[in-house]
């Protein structure tokens, strides 16, 4: 087992105040992997000092200075890729495939989206009026960042740190600490200043609400549910911190019936299991037009149950087990809510999958005949739990899809180009996916209503990072 007890402060490793151990469980084996620390207010305080101290000079680094550090980043990243993606394999479950080609991967992209919009990133300009605005770092950032996809969500969020002369503290989750400490290995190696990346592992309750109330930080950055959120913006009002949040959602789906029906719905139902359904802009509403209605029930009744959960360490297009014990309840929970409130079930239901009594494996799970004031179509299940809701007109459809707490991602299938566009243009979500088209590194990543404010990723992710700062001269004699 690893001993991973230390925290990365000034860049050193450095014991706890406290010793407060936490076991890394293995979610396919529930066995322990790792012990790690649970930090309080005091470590956090000695974090944010240190972030305090590094950003007195490392806000006035040069933009070519701080690429050139990112670069050697991701020369490690890309050396140290394998290791990633075994590490997230063993902590949360994602299968070796997955692990590979998308959780590891992502680290990358979003690297290298943020070193391109670094390159275009205008620090001075004139405003038409003759004023000169600036852009600077915001300061000290505290990052709270979630076990789902846990690099990307670290990349998204160190990266545009590290790349605006900002200074951070980042507190993982504690259920998937092991990748934030690989990258805390390789910002070290990559050489930036000491004090530059703090990482200190806690649970959100203590280290991380004591982030969020820290006088000495100017700005959260929070990815995970819509709870945890709104606590951290009530912990970071008092000091009047900027917060931007990446919180759940509840994706609505809209399958047209002049849609390539067998090919979107097949996609579709795979994306919605895609990492054991803990993404948080899975598409878990499927809205079927009437007239297709059946034929997408047939379609989903075999996709979903020829889906199938396997051991995450061999290769293969399987699903894993859920990261926790609580989130095999919760899912297990809104899983028996959508059969007592009458959905009927096509895949899946109740229970661990045969052969799988081990571990936090859940069955894939399809619902057709819910309607959307149903548990399992306003929660958000965060496990591999699909909903299909039928509508009439193209009119319902959208008012079904905006009818939702939520507005993180939406999806449309259809094979008429305007009506795609037209539909687009209604729904109210911060990310529409046409036919499959997916999300591309660089561009904004983020949600309207409850599913949070700001937007991660390329020139957007930079400038939630950036003040603004307006020069006035005095009018020319
Ligand atoms: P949380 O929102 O509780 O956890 C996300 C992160 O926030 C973790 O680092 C957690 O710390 C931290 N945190 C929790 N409470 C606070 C707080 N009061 N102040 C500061 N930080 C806090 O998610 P859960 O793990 O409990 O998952 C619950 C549900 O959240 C899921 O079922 C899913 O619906 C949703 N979720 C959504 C995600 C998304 O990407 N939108 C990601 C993860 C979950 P720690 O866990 O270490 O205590």
């Amino acid at each position: 087992m690893l001993d991973k007890r230390k925290f990365y402060i000034n860049g050193e490793w450095v014991d706890p105040i406290t010793q407060n151990d936490l076991y890394v469980l293995n979610p396919a084996t529930e066995k322990p992997i790792a012990v790690v620390s649970l930090g309080t207010a005091e470590d956090i305080d000695r974090a944010v000092t240190a972030a305090r101290k590094a950003f007195a000079s490392y806000s006035r680094t040069s933009v070519e200075e701080r690429l050139a550090l990112l670069e050697k980043l991701l020369a490690i990243y890309k050396r140290r890729y394998d290791e990633m993606a075994d590490t997230i394999t063993a902590e949360l479950g994602a299968p070796k495939t997955m692990s590979r080609e998308q959780q590891a991967d992502v680290g990358v992209g979003h690297l290298q989206g943020y070193i391109d919009a670094l390159k275009n990133l205008k620090l001075r300009e004139k405003l038409p009026n003759g004023d000169t605005l600036l852009r600077e770092p915001i300061g000290v950032c505290g990052l709270i960042t979630p076990w789902n996809w846990p690099v990307n969500q670290i990349a998204l969020k160190v990266v545009p740190v590290l790349a605006t002369g900002c200074t951070c503290v980042l507190k993982p989750s504690e259920f998937t600490p092991l990748n934030a400490m690989l990258y805390a290995e390789m910002i070290h190696e990559a050489g930036f200043p000491a004090g530059v990346f703090n990482l200190v592992n806690g649970d959100g309750i203590h280290a991380g609400a004591a982030l969020s109330k820290h006088k000495d930080i100017d700005m959260m950055s929070f990815t995970g549910s819509t709870r945890a959120g709104i606590a951290v913006s009530k912990d970071a009002a008092d000091t009047v911190k900027r917060v931007t949040l990446e919180l759940g959602g509840k994706s609505p789906n809209i399958v047209f019936a002049d849609a390539d029906i067998e090919e979107r719905v097949t996609a579709s139902i795979l994306e919605c299991f895609n990492n054991s359904g803990q993404s948080c802009d899975a598409p878990t509403r499927m809205l079927v037009e009437r007239s297709v209605y059946d034929k997408v029930v047939e379609i989903a009744r075999r996709v979903g149950r020829e889906a199938r959960v396997g051991d995450p360490t061999r290769e293969g297009s399987h699903i894993g087990p859920l990261v926790s014990h609580i989130q095999y309840e919760r899912v297990q929970a809104l899983i028996e809510a959508g059969v007592a409130e009458g959905a009927i079930l096509l895949a899946g239901g109740p229970g661990k999958p045969e052969g799988f009594e081990t571990g936090y494996f859940v069955k894939p799970t399809i619902f057709a005949a819910v309607n959307n004031t149903m548990r399992i179509a306003r929660e958000e299940v965060f496990g591999p739990v699909l909903s299909i809701i039928p509508f009439d007109t193209e009119e319902e459809a959208i008012e079904i899809a905006n009818d939702t707490n939520y507005g993180l991602a939406a999806y449309v299938q259809t094979g008429d180009p305007e009506r795609a566009q037209r539909v687009a243009a209604r729904l109210r979500a911060g990310m529409v996916h046409i036919n499959g088209g997916p999300h591309r590194y660089g561009s904004p990543f983020g949600g309207y209503k409850q599913s949070g404010n700001g937007r991660e990723g390329g020139m957007f992710g930079l400038e939630d990072f950036l003040e603004v700062k307006t020069v006035h001269l005095p009018d020319a004699a």
